[in-house]
């Protein structure tokens, strides 16, 4: 487990790019920005703070933002819809952010101006594209935005649908079965929908304690994969099959079906199709019928980038890593979810680190100085219970050009005290709310 001394070493060094000296007031020029999620609002914020000069305009949709990060607590209660939104007022008021609520339709790439539903026309020197991500509800047999908005609901992007899932489980009967349809890498918040999983029977304890919950999946792992398996099967009764074990710590042998049973690639857990009136799910090894089902479906880049042309045949969107400039399109630069930036997670922790490195790439390249060597890393914060949490820690440089997994300050996650959980559980409700201050505050 991480000490406190790493753990704000490690803070620090997240935002290690936009804390090195720069001549910030040599570079002018105008920059829009597409989206006002991670990506596009921390980049505006750190390029205001770096370089009051450059005009800043957000083009985003939605004139409240409501975060993904976190929002598997409001199924189990833990917090309401509320708590997922956040003010554009600090980007605005306090950083001088033309922050425009309309959404980005055109892009005329050699006159460099973007054209928004409304009409507006938005000329920029640099354009930077933080759209998250597009759900293929239609790569499920029998799913469809529809089936999700009324019937089976995905949440993976916040909204009415998250409201909609909340309400379902809650209402679910006694011994009910939530059925949770994993999706394909790469994804958004690779360890996300196993975290649900684990939230929504700790709920289940409490509220409907004969309940299930089944995770099926086209997949035989995920990351932070050892870790919640060590938390279902100390928590929710999940034996841990054989050939997983190895590396583990002493597991607890239940007798007794538990909670939480994860049906991997390998068992027939990938999905084939959906039935939302019978309320049952076709994977490879037979049907699954359940009383709630959440569907998590493949996805690419926002459906913009698709538009614009950044998107490559992997339907995610090819960038250089030093500035993040499309590889497509040229003076647009792409970050978050719909970047092309692995080893880097599709994450919010993620997409803040890029958005920085960015910010700073850009401010050089106006200024006609070389752009620096780039450093990120990542933590994803998960947990297994409201008082059970633990992290994974990846930090990434360059590397023959590419982005690579760097070596880690030394910790270890697994086999540590309950009170490490407990302290870990509380590092995660501590980050969400700084990562909150430091991409929109
Ligand atoms: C259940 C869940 C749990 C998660 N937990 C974590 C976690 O613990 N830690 C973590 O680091 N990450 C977590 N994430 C992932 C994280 O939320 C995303 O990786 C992050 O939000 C990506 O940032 P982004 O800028 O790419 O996209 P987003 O934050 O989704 O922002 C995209 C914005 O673009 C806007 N937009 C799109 N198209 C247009 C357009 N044409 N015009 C105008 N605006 C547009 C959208 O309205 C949106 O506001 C979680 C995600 C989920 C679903």
């Amino acid at each position: 487990m991480i000490s406190r001394r790493d753990f704000l070493g490690m803070a620090l060094a997240a935002g290690a790019a936009s804390l090195l000296p720069l001549n910030a007031h040599a570079a002018t020029g105008k920059v829009v920005v597409i989206g006002g999620g991670v990506g596009g609002a921390t980049f505006a914020k750190y390029m205001k703070m770096k370089a009051p000069q450059i005009e800043v305009t957000i083009i985003e949709q939605n004139p409240i933002y409501i975060r993904p990060y976190g929002s598997s607590e409001v199924l189990n209660g833990h917090i309401d819809m509320s708590d997922l939104e956040v003010s554009y007022d600090a980007l605005r008021n306090k950083y001088g952010v033309n922050v425009i609520i309309d959404k980005a339709v055109g892009l005329d790439a050699d006159k460099r101006i973007v054209t928004t539903a409304s009409g507006a026309k938005f000329p920029y020197d640099r354009l930077v594209v933080s759209p998250g991500i597009e759900l293929l509800y239609d790569r499920l047999e029998g799913y469809s935005r529809e089936v999700a908005e009324t019937k089976a609901p995905s949440g993976w992007i916040p909204g009415s649908q998250t409201a909609l899932l909340r309400d379902q489980i809650k209402n679910m009967r006694q011994g009910g079965t939530f059925l949770i349809v994993a999706p394909p890498n790469p994804y958004r918040c690779p360890p996300g929908p196993y975290e649900r999983g684990a939230l929504v029977a700790e709920w289940m304890q409490k509220y409907n304690p004969t309940g299930k919950v089944i995770i099926t999946d086209p997949k035989n792992e995920f990351v932070t994969g050892p870790d919640m398996r060590l938390g279902w099967n100390r928590m929710y009764g999940y034996n841990v099959p054989e050939d997983l074990k190895s590396g583990m710590p002493t597991l607890k042998q239940h007798n007794e079906a538990g909670m939480i049973d994860w049906i991997r690639e390998v068992d027939g857990g990938r999905p084939l199709s959906i039935d939302a009136t019978k309320m049952q799910v076709e994977t490879e090894q037979g049907f699954i019928k359940a009383d709630v089902i959440n569907v998590v479906p493949p996805m690419k880049a926002g459906k913009v980038a698709t538009l614009f042309g950044l998107t490559d045949k992997s339907g995610w969107c090819p960038v250089d890593p030093y500035t993040f400039e499309s590889k497509l399109v040229a003076n647009v630069h792409v970050l978050g979810d719909s970047a092309s930036a692995s080893p880097l997670p599709k994450s919010g922790f993620a997409a803040n680190n890029e958005a920085k490195v960015a910010a700073y790439a850009i401010i050089n390249l106006f200024a006609g100085r070389p752009v620096e060597e780039p450093s990120w890393e990542n933590t994803c914060y998960a947990l297994a219970g409201k008082d059970y949490g633990f992290m994974v820690i990846g930090v990434y440089g360059m590397r023959d050009g590419k982005i690579a997994n760097l070596p880690r300050p030394g910790f270890q996650t697994l086999d540590v005290s309950d009170a490490k959980h407990r302290l870990a559980a509380v590092y995660q409700q501590a980050w969400m709310k700084s990562f909150t201050e430091d991409s929109f505050a």
